[in-house]
């Protein structure tokens, strides 16, 4: 028999993840901050709502949090009405929101004492890969926690790698966030230079993406950079929050990320200009600036 799962947080990528497990034949109960949204999910996807984290946690083996940030994690499992409320010795709590490795840490210490074992199992892949169930799911926890885990993980995504103890998911998710966010930063720049210097955009799209300029972020971000469209795959507030997370852990541990620290610039720009719920891919507006130029 599959455990049964409690899923918290349905919002853009948690939505998705909860109706790869609810395809994949798990039983499932959910929670959402605003309710509405987890009554419109059971009713496309079936399972049960529950009407607080503890709720849910009494109704299952497993849960999996999908929410925004550590403070959020920590309000639905040890907050008034958190899933610690309802849990029981032997659970187990996967956490997939990108939280960092110092909160993961913690709040696993909190659980621990309640008999209660915790994963942290960030994500990359954006909405389209969690809608396939085809995400990338790195991994930090006991070996057996990541043994137990592995159908749930199965269900959701495609490459699941156990990157170490606690934490280490985290930490492997913060650094390619920052590698993503500095790419997205140089993709912006090299296209205004183009811009700036009368070169055929076409062209050189089509000449980095056969060479050495090519990035994962040359091939999802050009194209609605180049239109000046931020329909929102991955919120700029939350890379911002993931490179932010990231200087904070290089900078306890001594070392530069100079690309990061560029990018983390670019990316609060543009939550000064209001952008804060648009793609990252916005972060085009505050290199725009800079240049007095538009693509
Ligand atoms: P989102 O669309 O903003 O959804 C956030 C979810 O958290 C919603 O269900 C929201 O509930 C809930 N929430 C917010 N504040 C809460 C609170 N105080 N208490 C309880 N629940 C609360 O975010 P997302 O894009 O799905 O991202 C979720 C996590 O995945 C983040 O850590 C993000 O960095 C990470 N991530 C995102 C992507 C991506 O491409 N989107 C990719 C990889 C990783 P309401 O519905 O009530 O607002």
């Amino acid at each position: 028999m599959p455990e049964r799962v409690g899923f918290i947080g349905l919002g853009i990528m948690g939505w998705r993840m909860a109706a790869s497990l609810a395809r994949a034949g798990f039983e499932l109960t959910v929670y959402n901050r605003t309710r509405e949204k987890a009554d419109r999910w059971v009713a496309e996807h079936g399972g049960a709502v529950a009407s607080s984290p503890a709720e849910l946690a009494e109704r299952s083996d497993v849960i999996v949090t999908m929410v925004v940030d550590g403070s959020q994690v920590e309000r639905v499992l040890l907050g008034e009405g958190g899933a610690m409320e309802g849990a029981r010795e032997d659970q187990l709590v996967i956490d997939c929101s990108t939280i960092g490795p110092t909160a993961a840490r913690e709040i696993a210490a909190r659980l621990a004492e309640r008999g209660v074992h915790f994963l942290d199992a960030p994500v990359t892949g954006s909405s389209p890969k969690a809608e396939d169930g085809t995400l990338t799911i790195m991994v930090g926890g006991a070996p057996d926690d990541f043994e137990r885990a592995r159908p749930v993980f199965a269900a959701m995504g495609e490459l699941i790698v156990h990157a170490g103890p606690l934490g280490q998911g985290q930490m492997v998710k913060l650094i390619n966030n920052a590698v993503a966010a500095a790419n997205a930063a140089t993709l912006a720049e090299g296209l205004v230079a183009g811009r700036a210097t009368g070169v055929d955009l076409d062209a050189l799209v089509e000449v980095m993406a056969a060479g050495a300029g090519g990035s994962a972020m040359l091939d999802l971000k050009a194209g609605p950079m180049r239109a000046h469209d931020y329909t929102t795959l991955f919120k700029l507030e939350h890379m911002l929050k993931d490179v932010r997370l990231c200087l904070e852990e290089t900078q306890a541990a001594g070392t530069p990320f100079a690309g990061a620290a560029h990018a983390h610039q670019l990316l609060t720009a543009g939550m000064g200009r209001g952008l804060g719920d648009a793609d990252f891919a916005a972060l085009l507006e505050a290199v725009e600036g800079l240049a007095g130029k538009r693509l």
